[in-house]
């Protein structure tokens, strides 16, 4: 074995393994504090909206007392606020259970085409309502992937209602599944999400999946976003050993491309 291997020739050289020593160390000291820096985020993002609901609270309850309109008015907007906190939340446990799940392989089987269809019915009124059209395109001798049905389930809906927050002045979207393989050799299906709306400047691309980095915080909090859409799909996609990739030109539109090892390696 290499790791083998290494390990004897790392005990013949002290330096080289302080150094890796060394280098754990600064991964860990990363890892804690990114922990640090996520905990503070969620703690802020679930504060503004409380802070909002307190304050309508106390003008109902104050100035706007005997003013039907008024509290019907921010009786909305504190609605509108309960159901951000709501989503935050729901996010926050979704990542916290796949995290828990990382490193158990997924054991199912799922036809990414049937997925991709039931969330293209499920988001048909919205995207109907935005007048965009979503094309699903199946090429021939897909095969279904090694998963599991809800986390999958999840990705393709994170992807196609972020085409649908961010790239809906493009008045389509062109979801395109189809058989590939990995630089290994392996056999593959990839979805292929694109949408034809803004795009995003080239420097925010590698860090879109990190949790709650948003591009412009102001749309995403208008669409509805929780900044913690991409961070899940990332989560899934590699517990799936799967790749995802984004490809965007500002003033064209973005591609969400995310790759899946098919059910069981057959033999060439
Ligand atoms: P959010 O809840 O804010 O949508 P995500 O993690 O899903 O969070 O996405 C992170 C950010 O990536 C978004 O806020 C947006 O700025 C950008 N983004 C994601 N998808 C697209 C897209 N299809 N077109 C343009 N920008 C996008």
């Amino acid at each position: 074995e290499t790791g083998g291997e290494l390990s004897k020739e790392l005990n013949g050289l002290p330096e080289a393994s302080l150094l890796i020593m060394l280098h754990d160390l600064t991964d860990m000291r990363r890892v804690e504090q990114m922990r640090v820096d996520f905990v503070a985020n969620a703690s802020h993002e679930l504060k503004t909206p409380l802070a909002s609901l307190s304050g309508f609270i106390e003008t109902i309850q104050g100035h706007a007392k005997d003013d039907p309109e008024a509290q019907a008015r921010f009786l909305g907007i504190m609605s509108e606020q309960a159901a951000r906190m709501q989503r935050l939340i729901e996010d926050l446990l979704s990542l916290s259970r796949i995290e828990m799940r990382e490193h158990v392989p997924p054991s199912g089987e799922v036809d990414l085409a049937a997925l991709t269809g039931d969330v293209t019915d499920g988001l048909g009124p919205l995207a109907a309502s935005h007048g965009v059209e979503i094309n699903v395109d199946v090429k021939e001798g897909v095969e279904p992937v090694r998963g599991e049905w809800d986390e999958l389930h999840q990705v393709v809906q994170n992807l196609t209602e972020n085409a649908l927050k961010y790239g809906r002045s493009g008045k389509r979207i062109d979801i395109t599944i189809a058989p590939a393989l990995n630089q290994a050799g392996r056999k593959m299906t990839e979805l292929a999400i694109r949408d034809y709306g803004p795009g995003i400047p080239r420097e925010h691309i590698p860090r879109l999946t990190e949790r709650f980095y948003r591009v412009d915080v102001a749309k995403s909090r208008e669409r509805g976003g929780t900044g913690l859409g991409l961070a899940i799909v990332k989560h899934i996609v590699n517990r799936h050993s799967g790749t995802l990739t984004i490809d965007s030109h500002v003033g064209e539109g973005s591609t969400f491309t995310v790759r899946l090892p098919v059910r069981a390696q057959t033999r060439a």
